[in-house]
């Protein structure tokens, strides 16, 4: 077992885990409707490749952009385009956007899979292009494309692959599932991802409590025999799963502020990330299904489930019993970095890892906010050693220069802050409101800049051609002038 380290901060909190980890996986089977958003991220927009009422088949491509962070959506199931319309979106605005709408014919056919290929014998840009046509991109939540993760460029010297099985948000067990289901497609798609970036060590972190994860793994590890790639097990505290947290704990480094893990030579990825990109490399299969976890007092029946992407949640709900009486509030993620969900008809995404169906004993920061009492303790929750405190007075003040200056973009939105805050108040969209606020001013003076770019050029061209049309003048003048003068001269003579 390696060493680990430890970081400042973080929270032992209650994990209720046991709600969904006891029960083996579900198949959630296929839905009678898939519904794709066309909106990946803000300002990544696919165009669907489709038109209405096309029969699509599972596998094939309905949606893809040239855009570098766009990777394209498959369809999860057979059947035919039904809408390409507006529909709620699963994001904390709780805005429409444009989806395109599958409604499935029940026969499942499939698009043949790909010819399987020996990563072995293949160029890291072979590994990267087969995992962005497969439509990769993190399982862990935040979903950026995995290609692009994979090519941190030649700036920086990458000798590590860590990968993320910490799962350290309470009640969320998909991943663990994952690794005792399927332990070979973790270390298999680990392989894959050593090798696409060249580097001869691999990790995987998982929390202590996570024994059988931890027995199937080390034994499919050893079936291996690779001695790159180990196992390490680390304390089970929130949020050692935060990328520059986990790094922390199994390596002791240190990620600088406002880098990324790659500065430390360092690429993380999650571990259902690895089992999709065994499957696309070495099976030839695009990400059409997830394993997620539906859980919480508010549904009848928590477990984890396979589920295809594009599935409205609703449907899952009724697989997992329906709601209990106890339902209070709908979260897409865990309770600590999820978000409310306005309804259920809402899609099932690549980046869904967890449905909660939370009653009201279940939901952080639901107290009243009280004003702050200048205790101090939020900072010494605080993962990242920021001060949550002068952050909150800046962001209410809305003075964003000073949430710049005391490091906001370094906030994860972790919630340790407020969890611990005894005035109840909600810190974290403080935080949020103020990093969007910073990002709308600098959108703007991008575009200010741009106008006046554009304006001065504008100015220069004016005076450029109004001095080349003086200096026509000029020319003409003395060429009159001239001719003047010789004819001036010629009458002279006669
Ligand atoms: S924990 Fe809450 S009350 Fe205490 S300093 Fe932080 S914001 Fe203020
Ligand atoms: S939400 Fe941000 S400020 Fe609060 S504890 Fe987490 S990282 Fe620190």
């Amino acid at each position: 077992m390696l060493k680990s380290w430890s970081f400042h901060g973080g929270l032992r909190l209650p994990g209720h885990k046991h709600l969904s980890a006891q029960a083996p996986i579900i198949d959630a089977g296929v839905p009678s409707q898939l519904i794709y958003p066309l909106q990946l991220r803000p300002g990544v927009h696919l165009h669907a490749t489709v038109n209405l009422s096309d029969r699509v088949v599972r596998g094939q491509i309905i949606a893809d952009a040239e855009h570098a962070l766009a990777t394209p959506i498959h369809a999860a199931s057979s059947g035919t385009v039904h809408a390409i319309e507006n529909r709620l979106i699963p994001h904390p605005s709780g805005l429409a956007d444009e989806c395109i709408i599958i409604a499935t014919d029940g026969l499942d056919e499939a698009l043949p899979a790909a010819h399987p290929v020996d990563f072995r014998h293949e160029q890291p840009g072979v590994i990267r292009h087969l995992i962005r046509q497969a439509g990769i991109v993190g399982l862990g939540g935040a979903a950026f494309p995995t290609a692009i993760k994979l090519n941190p460029g030649p700036k920086r010297q990458v000798d590590t692959l860590l990968l993320n099985g910490a799962e350290c948000e309470p009640y969320i067990t998909c991943d663990n599932s994952l690794m005792q289901a399927e332990p070979n497609a973790v270390i298999e798609g680990a392989l894959i991802l050593m090798h696409a970036l060249q580097v001869e060590r691999g990790i995987i972190a998982i929390e202590e409590p996570m024994t059988e994860a931890f027995a199937r793994l080390s034994e499919a590890l050893e079936q291996h025999r690779n001695l790159r790639l180990s196992i390490v097990r680390i304390p089970a505290l929130y949020p050692t799963g935060g990328e520059k947290q986990l790094i922390k704990v199994v390596t002791g480094k240190e990620t600088p502020s406002g880098g990324i893990p790659a500065d430390v030579g360092i690429i993380c990825q999650n571990v259902g990330t690895a089992a999709a990109v065994y499957q696309a490399v070495s099976r030839g299969l695009p990400l059409t299904e997830r394993i997620i976890t539906v859980t919480g007092q508010g549904v009848n029946k928590q477990q984890n489930m396979r589920v295809r992407i594009g599935t409205p949640i609703s449907e899952l709900i009724g697989q997992a019993g329906g709601y209990s009486h106890d339902v209070k509030r709908l979260i897409m993620g865990g309770p600590m970095m999820g978000f409310a969900l306005p309804e259920d008809d809402i899609p099932v995404v690549k980046a869904t890892n967890c449905i909660l169906a939370a009653s009201d004993n279940e939901i952080v920061g639901a107290k009243e906010a009280r004003p702050c009492i200048r205790c101090g303790d939020c900072a010494k929750a605080c993962p990242v050693n920021l001060l949550p405190q002068q952050l909150y007075w800046h962001s209410r003040a809305d003075n964003l220069d000073k949430c710049k200056e005391f490091s906001l973009f370094d906030c994860i939105e972790c919630g340790c802050c407020e969890v611990v805050c005894p005035s109840h108040i909600p810190l974290v969209q403080y935080y949020r409101a103020a990093k969007s606020k910073i990002l709308v001013k600098a959108k703007e003076s991008e575009k200010s800049a741009i106008a006046k770019r554009r304006h001065d050029a504008h100015l220069d061209r004016k005076a450029r051609e109004q001095a080349e049309k003086a200096e026509r003048a000029r020319q003409k003048k003395a060429a009159l002038a001239k001719v003047k003068a010789a004819n001036a001269a010629q009458e002279r003579t006669e």
